[in-house]
């Protein structure tokens, strides 16, 4: 599912982030993706969102390597990939629902197939009230929310989010991660960036723990 292999990525020409990173992972398992602020978190999501390339080794994703793989390519493998990004990326002139429903107008399916579904997810997720707000107008809690609502409603194969729970309360954050592992119940292989130790203790999943520049598996 992913491979990572002597992976090393510095930005420009300042110090190495990642230094050798070498993990892999099987399809259906959970993570979380822990380590202080600045350990390059982001850094390894963009290198699987293939945002970045690596500068030294490689990165394998559904098994290719994503160095080598060419722009049509790198666009149909990001369409099997949910991602919530640190600062959400919502698109401002479409409402929180057309936001939610994008990636199933994306893979072709029709309103009629998901209207419900998209409606059941946003009342899920605490939302039901603002379907038809824009989202310069949610609050970063909601955003957040909506975020994370539109990279889980396709069921991808590969779930990644960055930091999704970080303007949220605890008992909002704890009902988004149980969202998580129901995808992940379904077949998706998830990957959560998070410095809340609290909130890995409570789930018990395994983590890939970012210490120097590299990742050592942990539980
Ligand atoms: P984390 O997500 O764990 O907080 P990041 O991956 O965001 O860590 O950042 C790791 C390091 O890389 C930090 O020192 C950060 O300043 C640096 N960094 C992140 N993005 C960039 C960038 N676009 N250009 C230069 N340096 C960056
Ligand atoms: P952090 O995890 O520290 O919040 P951000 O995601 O905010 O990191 O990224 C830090 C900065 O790096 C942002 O200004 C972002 O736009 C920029 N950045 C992110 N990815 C890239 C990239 N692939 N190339 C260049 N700059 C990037």
């Amino acid at each position: 599912m992913i491979r990572f292999e002597n992976v090393a990525l510095r930005y420009d020409e300042g110090e190495e982030v990642l230094r050798d990173v070498n993990f892999h992972l099987l399809p259906g398992s959970f993570y979380f993706l822990a380590g202080p602020s600045g350990a390059g978190k982001s850094t390894l999501l963009r290198l699987l969102f293939m945002s970045l390339k690596p500068t030294r080794g490689t990165v394998h994703l559904f098994g290719k390597n994503t160095s080598n793989l060419q722009p049509e390519d790198r666009a149909k493998t990001r369409r099997r990939i949910g991602i919530v990004f640190q600062d959400f990326r919502l698109l401002d002139h479409m409402t929180t629902w057309e936001n939610i429903s994008l990636p199933l107008r994306v893979h072709g399916r029709k309103p009629h197939e998901y209207r419900d579904d998209v409606t059941e997810l946003l009342k899920w997720v605490g939302l039901g009230n603002r379907m038809d707000a824009y989202p310069p107008v949610l609050s970063g809690g909601e955003k957040q929310r909506a975020a994370i609502a539109r990279a889980v409603i396709g069921k991808p194969e590969l779930l990644l989010a960055d930091e999704p729970t970080g303007n949220v309360d605890p008992q909002m954050a704890r009902r988004l991660l149980r969202l998580f592992v129901e995808l992940n119940r379904l077949g998706t292989s998830v990957i959560i960036a998070t410095h809340d130790y609290q909130l890995m203790r409570q789930f018990g999943a395994p983590r890939l723990q970012l210490e120097r520049g590299t990742v050592q598996i942990v539980g």
